[in-house]
């Protein structure tokens, strides 16, 4: 089932969403829930989805950068990003760590944000520390546009946004995105990063 995508201004996306029980997690409802966010994120398209925004308050995200995406992004752009394909999985109650100094500036977009974009400034190496699907504890080491997307998945479950964390100069309709933005050295395909 499709859900609704909530957008900016709804109070869910400025909640910190809760914890979830292992009794939880097996439930015929979560995954129910996890199914209907994957398929939320492959129509919307995007390439992450957080439970805030699709007006629940629970810690637990969706998230694919699928070859389907990745093919209509130039490889230049690919390699600076440092994007490669992300296969899809879930990840409940995480806990992140920043690793290192290193931080990238690049465009993002959002899904509750629909039609702008901005550059963001994000740590280049995160550890995230999970639940998967089946209850079951790992751990990610993630770099580039991976753990980019898993930043600001994460952000959703605080009820943070990218907009708080933004070069707020940058911020842009995608319409005069295509027309000023891309292309120039700190750009992205404006429907790539929506998450
Ligand atoms: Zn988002």
């Amino acid at each position: 089932m499709i859900l609704k995508i909530v957008q900016v201004g709804d109070p869910i996306l400025r909640e910190a969403a809760r914890t979830l029980t292992l009794k939880e997690i097996a439930s015929a409802e979560t995954q129910q829930l996890i199914r209907d966010m994957r398929d939320t994120m492959h129509d919307a398209p995007g390439v992450g989805l957080a439970a805030p925004q699709i007006g629940l308050p629970l810690r637990i995200a969706v998230i694919e950068d699928p070859e389907s995406i990745l093919d209509d992004v130039p490889p230049e752009d690919l390699a600076e990003r440092e994007r490669r394909p992300i296969a899809f999985h879930v990840i409940i109650n995480p806990v992140i760590t920043l690793l290192g100094e290193g931080k990238a500036n690049f465009y993002e977009g959002c899904l509750s944000l629909a039609g702008f974009s901005a550059v963001v400034p994000r740590a280049r190496t995160i550890r995230v520390e999970y639940l998967d699907e089946r209850g079951i504890a790992r751990a990610i080491d993630a770099s580039g546009w991976y753990a980019r997307i898993l930043q600001h998945e994460i952000d959703h479950l605080h009820g943070a946004l990218y907009i708080d964390r933004m070069q707020s100069r940058t911020f842009t309709s995608l319409d005069n995105f295509a027309r000023y933005a891309k292309g120039r050295p700190i750009s992205a395909s404006p429907d790539a990063p929506k998450t």
